[in-house]
Parts: C-alpha cells; sequence; structure tokens
C-alpha cells in the first residue's frame, strides 16, 4: 500500500520523460539516424495504441453517458448547452490566434518558400463534410476511426436504448461494463505514456536540435502566448459566470490533466484523468461523461488558437497579406476544422490544410511549421482539455441549478 503511494504521479512521469528525450535528443544529434530507426517506432506503438482505444473510449462513453441521463429531453438540454458553448469558444480562440499572430507577424522570421513539400489531405466541400457526419455502413466508421461518424452512432444507439425503456436493463449494464473495460484498458496504454512520450519527442530533438526550434521561437511564442491569454481569460470568466466556482480552484484542480496534456498531447488520452478533475471539482458524472468525450473529439480551441498563428505565420512567408475577409473565412473553417480534429497528437496539422485551401494559401506551408509540431502540440492540447473541462463545469452548475428550480416550483 505504502509503495503504491510514494509512486511519482503519471503527469510528472511523463514530464520528467519530456524533459529527458530534450536531453537525450540533443547529446546524441550526430547519431540522429539511430534515433529514428530505433527510438521513434517505439513512439509510434505508442500512438498506435492510442489510436486504437480512441474509437471504443468515444463510442462507450458518450453511450453511457447518454443512457445515464435516461430522458431524450435532458440530453438535448445538456448536448445544445455543450455545443453552443464549444462553437463559442472556439471561435473566440481562433480569432485570439488571429489577432496574436498580427501583432506578432512582424517579429515572424522569412523563410525561404521554394523548395517545400506537403502532401495535401483530399479536399472536401463544406456540403461533402456535412453529409459525411453520417454513416452508411456501421462498420467502416470504427475501422476508418471517423470520429465524427463514431459520435452520430453513439447518439443514435444511445438514445435507441433509451427509448427501449423497461427493456434496456441487460444492454445498459452491458455497455456500463464494457465502458469500463475500456476505461482501464486506456489506463493500462496510459502507463505507457513516459516511454510513449520520450520515444516520439527524442528524435526529432535529435535530428532537429534547437536550430529549428530558433527559427520558429517567434511563432511558437506567439501561439503560446495566445494560449495562456485564451485559457486564464475566457475559461476564468466562464467558470467564474457560469460555472460558479473560482477560476483558481478550477485551475489549482485541473493540473494533473493540464499536465499530462501537455506531456502527452492527447486530449483522449487525456479524458479519465480529465473525469477525475471535473468530478472533483463538482461535476456530475452523468454530464461529464457526455461532455468530455466529445470535447475531445470535437472541441479544439487550442487547435483554432494554432491555425490561426499558423496561418498569418504561412501568409507571410509567402509575402501574402490576408485580407479582413479572409480572415472571417479563416474562423469559420477553423471551426468546423476543430470539429473534425481526432484528439490524438498531431491531428490539428492536418486540419491545417483544410484552413490553408480555405483562403487559397499554399498548403505546402504546412512543412514550414511540421518540424516543431510537437510544440505547438502540448500547448494546444492542454488548452483543448481545458476547454472540455470548463464547459462540464458550466453544463453541470446550468442542469444543478435547473433542477433547484423545478423543485422550488414543484414544492410552492
Ligand atoms: N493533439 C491535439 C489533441 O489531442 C489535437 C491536435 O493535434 O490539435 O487535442
Amino acid at each position: 500500500m505504502n509503495k503504491q503511494k510514494k509512486k511519482l504521479p503519471l503527469a510528472m512521469q511523463i514530464f520528467i520523460a519530456l524533459i529527458l528525450a530534450i536531453v537525450v535528443g540533443l547529446l546524441i544529434q550526430s547519431h540522429a539516424t539511430f534515433a529514428e530507426n530505433y527510438i521513434k517506432p517505439f513512439g509510434t506503438i505508442f500512438l498506435n495504441l492510442l489510436k486504437f482505444i480512441v474509437v471504443p473510449i468515444v463510442l462507450f462513453s458518450i453511450m453511457c453517458g447518454i443512457i445515464s441521463m435516461r430522458d431524450i429531453k435532458k440530453v438535448g438540454a445538456i448536448g445544445l448547452k455543450t455545443v453552443v458553448y464549444y462553437m463559442c469558444t472556439t471561435a473566440f480562440a481562433i480569432t485570439i490566434g488571429l489577432i496574436g499572430g498580427n501583432v506578432f507577424q512582424r517579429f515572424f522570421p522569412v523563410i525561404a518558400t521554394t523548395d517545400l513539400a506537403y502532401e495535401m489531405p483530399e479536399k472536401m466541400s463544406v456540403m461533402d463534410t456535412i453529409v459525411n457526419i453520417f454513416p452508411s455502413n456501421f462498420i467502416s466508421p470504427m475501422v476508418e476511426s471517423n470520429m465524427l461518424q463514431v459520435i452520430v452512432i453513439a447518439l443514435l444507439l444511445g438514445f435507441s436504448i433509451i427509448g427501449l425503456g423497461e427493456k434496456n436493463v441487460g444492454i445498459v449494464k452491458a455497455c456500463n461494463s464494457l465502458n469500463e473495460v475500456f476505461m482501464k484498458c486506456m489506463e493500462m496504454i496510459l502507463k505507457l505514456s513516459p516511454i510513449g512520450v520520450f520515444c516520439l519527442l527524442c528524435p526529432v530533438v535529435a535530428s532537429n536540435g534547437t536550430a529549428i526550434i530558433g527559427s520558429l521561437a517567434m511563432v511558437l511564442l506567439a501561439a503560446y502566448i495566445c494560449y495562456v491569454l485564451h485559457a486564464t481569460i475566457v475559461y476564468s470568466i466562464a467558470v467564474k459566470t457560469m460555472g460558479g466556482i473560482s477560476p483558481t480552484r478550477f485551475f489549482k484542480e485541473m493540473l494533473p490533466a493540464i499536465m499530462f496534456a501537455f506531456s502527452s498531447a492527447s486530449s483522449v488520452g487525456t479524458l479519465p484523468i480529465n473525469m477525475e478533475c471535473v468530478e472533483k471539482l463538482g461535476a456530475r458524472k452523468e454530464v461529464s461523461s457526455f461532455v468530455l468525450p466529445l470535447g475531445a473529439t470535437i472541441n479544439m480551441d487550442g487547435t483554432a488558437i494554432y491555425q490561426g498563428v499558423c496561418a498569418i505565420f504561412i501568409a507571410s512567408c509567402y509575402g501574402i497579406h490576408l485580407t479582413l475577409p479572409q480572415m472571417m473565412t479563416i474562423i469559420l473553417t477553423a471551426t468546423l476544422a476543430s470539429i473534425g480534429t481526432a484528439g490524438v497528437p498531431g491531428s490539428g496539422m492536418v486540419m491545417l490544410a483544410m484552413v490553408l485551401t480555405s483562403v487559397g494559401l499554399p498548403v505546402d506551408g504546412i512543412a514550414l511549421v511540421a518540424g516543431v509540431d510537437r510544440i505547438f502540440d502540448m500547448g494546444r492540447t492542454t488548452v483543448n482539455i481545458t476547454g472540455d473541462a470548463s464547459c462540464c463545469i458550466i453544463v453541470s452548475n446550468l442542469e444543478r441549478k435547473k433542477e433547484e428550480r423545478r423543485a422550488k416550483r414543484g414544492s410552492c
């Protein structure tokens, strides 16, 4: 028992692994190919495991969240509040990113843009994107990890189970048990995070050294200042006014999840720790098990900030000046892009392609920031999960107040 208590918290272990990865990476710079060939594959294994668990975790947590509310109207009310909050904060985040990018633009390095190469993901229109949210097949969304379709399946199944009424006892039990199994599995995978983080970061540092960070230092700084501003201003005001708790308490209790997200760069990976943190802050389980997995897939404020800053930086490298209508388009597409971003490391960079093409910026420009994506990703994931948690606290508090009002009315 005592031995367990003394064990270093996982978030701290990951943080140490992060520092070690930087130090070792710098030391073995002359053996960068060794790091690429023999260290990186272990990082890829860890990433694969995370990707493997994303689908069942999101599917079952959202289903169980819906089932536990037992009432379709209630799910609708909570869902609406959640989606409105997520959309508004993301639009706010991208605006902050664009403002930050513009303010810092004069300090951004001018990088030669001649021999860039980035493979563009398949281009899709807005209507195609909407149509694509709805699955035509039960299995393929799971196989392809199409998270929006997985969410739609979870919603449909969750509602159907509620619709079964008293006949649903067996399936509810089965869903809850499966949810626990996948959560346990996730916990086991997460125990590997210190190794995973080390093996992913060390080769990046070994092959790029500090030089790459140096040339992009101002872009990174701009993104990080925006991350901090968004988190401290927007979430503080939100949890204070609508969540009924002090921002200091909020950030203090969130610290384990924040540290974990920063080091692992995965919103989905941070899900179990985030759930514990919000429950300590008084959020209801029925709300957290619906709002958090949804947020880990569709709410990406940090990613939106990163996309705003990077769009400005890439435009300036190509000598392009973005107009106001173009910035408005970026706000819209980045908000949509953040919905389609999966909560695993590196996915935000892929969605940057969508944002760039929406305003006619060359997608090749992504190559300019790809080398330091991990550093951007650590900050953006931290903001992403803090945003999810703030929403959870707020929705929980609003629901509580609604019930109190109803109870008062009932007793009158
Ligand atoms: N890594 C981020 C997350 O898990 C997504 C991104 O790449 O922006 O939230």
